[in-house]
């Protein structure tokens, strides 16, 4: 076997982040929403906003208390700590750069020493920042990942993906595109590599 790099998502993949919003959102803006409510990777068709308040609302909650309690996926510790035996582990987030802090103390309180690098692709509200460049830069071997466009952009350059089973992910399908649902399936196709 050898030492590959594998590339993992944050939100949604290493970090519980909808549970999370959907508490924030709930407790600021008073509605009442389930987790069965989100059904779209986008925010503001479920609040009920403009994308520009969507973003604003997103913000805000990166420096709530919501999120500095943001926990685990379920097996995602085990699951990275297994791999870096034999994976070079990289984060590769679609959050900007100025958030570095308020997401590094989370991988360091939650996913201390696996991780080799944090790479802030740098979404802005308006637009994508392109994982797909940051995982051809990086050289890795896989990308583990929940959202539709990230996903179907890395597998158009030719780098698989799995894809973490999700309510607003379920018509995403293609080449390169592995779904799994389970942390421990993840580990199970990286090992088989
Ligand atoms: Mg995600």
């Amino acid at each position: 076997m050898f030492f590959m790099r594998v590339g993992i998502d944050f939100d949604d993949v290493l970090v519980d982040t909808n549970p999370s919003l959907l508490g924030f959102h709930n407790e600021q803006f008073g509605t009442a929403h389930w987790m069965e409510d989100v059904q779209s990777f986008d925010l503001s068709r479920l609040w009920g906003c403009t994308p520009d308040e969507a973003h604003e609302r997103l913000e805000a909650w990166y420096y709530s208390s919501h999120h500095a309690n943001l926990v685990p996926v379920f097996g995602a510790q085990e699951a990275v700590m297994h791999l870096a035996n034999f994976c070079e582990l990289h984060i590769i987030t679609a959050r900007h750069a100025h958030l570095a802090e308020v997401t590094s103390a989370l991988v360091g309180r939650h996913f201390p020493d696996v991780f080799a690098g944090v790479h802030f692709v740098g979404y802005n509200g308006r637009g994508h920042g392109s994982k797909a460049r940051a995982c051809q830069e990086l050289g890795v071997t896989i990308l583990l990942e929940d959202a539709p466009h990230h996903a179907h952009a890395v597998a158009a350059v030719g780098i698989p993906v799995l894809l973490f089973d999700a309510p607003w992910n379920g018509d995403v399908a293609g080449d390169n595109i592995i779904r799994v649902h389970t942390w421990a399936e993840a580990v199970d196709h990286i090992t088989r590599l």
